[in-house]
């Protein structure tokens, strides 16, 4: 078959760990983001205990705090991967074949084929930031949150939940509130994060269940762990 066998949307924290310990164990895999300035980029920046072996323990690094540090090395060691095909594009739905997804149609044109597609769009899906009296559309500060996935998703019938994340002011950054949307639990089978509405389809991350970005890089991790049991 022609394209990836995995296909994940969205370098985050889960995605990108996915993305990362499929790669090494041989899967071909593409790792479409929106932005590649934002790819692995934290609100501030994570602080260990890292998941043992993790792509975001490889990435962090105390000798330089700086978020745009953290996230330029996390960029390097994806781009160093060789089963792994990094790049640029907006997720604007999916491909479908009969009640399978097999890739995603991108708002850039080119459509992306996979054997299965991984949805990893964190706080992004209808997406409202807050900042004192101004509200755009965005799902971090500076990083729009385009609405056609998230319409997509819900012309096939997803049921989502309403979800908030708080940023507090620091020093150098304004402190802001992102109103986001993610799964509805009824849509998700935590134990294969498989989305059960259509074959081929899963999710992970913040857009189906809350936690710090620990949590994220260990359910990427698990993610990874059933999708080569699954590919055999
Ligand atoms: P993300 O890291 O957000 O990654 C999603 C990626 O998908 C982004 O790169 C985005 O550009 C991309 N994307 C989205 N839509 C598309 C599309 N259609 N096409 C292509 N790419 C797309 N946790 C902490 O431990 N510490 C914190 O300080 C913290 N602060 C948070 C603040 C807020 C406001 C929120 C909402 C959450 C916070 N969290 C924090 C919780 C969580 O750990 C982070 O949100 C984490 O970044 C989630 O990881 P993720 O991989 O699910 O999503």
């Amino acid at each position: 078959m022609d394209g990836y066998q995995v296909l994940v949307v969205g370098a985050g924290f889960a995605g990108s760990e996915a993305a990362y310990r499929l790669a090494s164990e041989g899967v071909r895999v593409g790792l479409l983001t929106q932005s590649l300035d934002s790819v692995m980029m934290p609100f501030l920046l994570p602080r260990p205990p890292f998941p043992p072996g993790s792509l975001l323990e490889r990435a962090y690094g105390p000798e330089d705090p700086r978020v745009w540090a953290f996230h330029a090395r996390a960029k390097y060691l994806l781009e160093g991967e060789g089963n792994l095909h990094l790049f640029q594009a907006t997720a604007a739905g999916l491909l479908l074949e009969g009640d399978r997804a097999v890739g995603v149609r991108t708002w850039e044109g080119p459509p992306v084929r996979a054997e299965r597609v991984v949805l990893a769009v964190g706080s992004f899906l209808g997406a409202r930031l807050k900042i004192g009296e101004v509200e755009e559309e965005a799902g971090r500060l500076s990083e729009a949150s385009y609405p056609e996935l998230f319409e997509d998703l819900l012309a096939l019938g997803f049921r989502f939940q309403k979800r908030e994340g708080v940023v507090p002011e620091t020093p150098t950054t304004p402190g802001y509130r992102v109103h986001y949307h993610a799964f509805h639990p009824e849509e998700w089978e935590e134990a294969t994060f498989r989305l059960r509405r259509l074959a081929g389809l899963y999710a992970v991350g913040l857009c189906v269940r809350e936690g710090d970005y620990a949590l994220m890089s260990q359910e990427g991790l698990r993610l990874a762990e059933h999708l080569l049991h699954e590919l055999g």
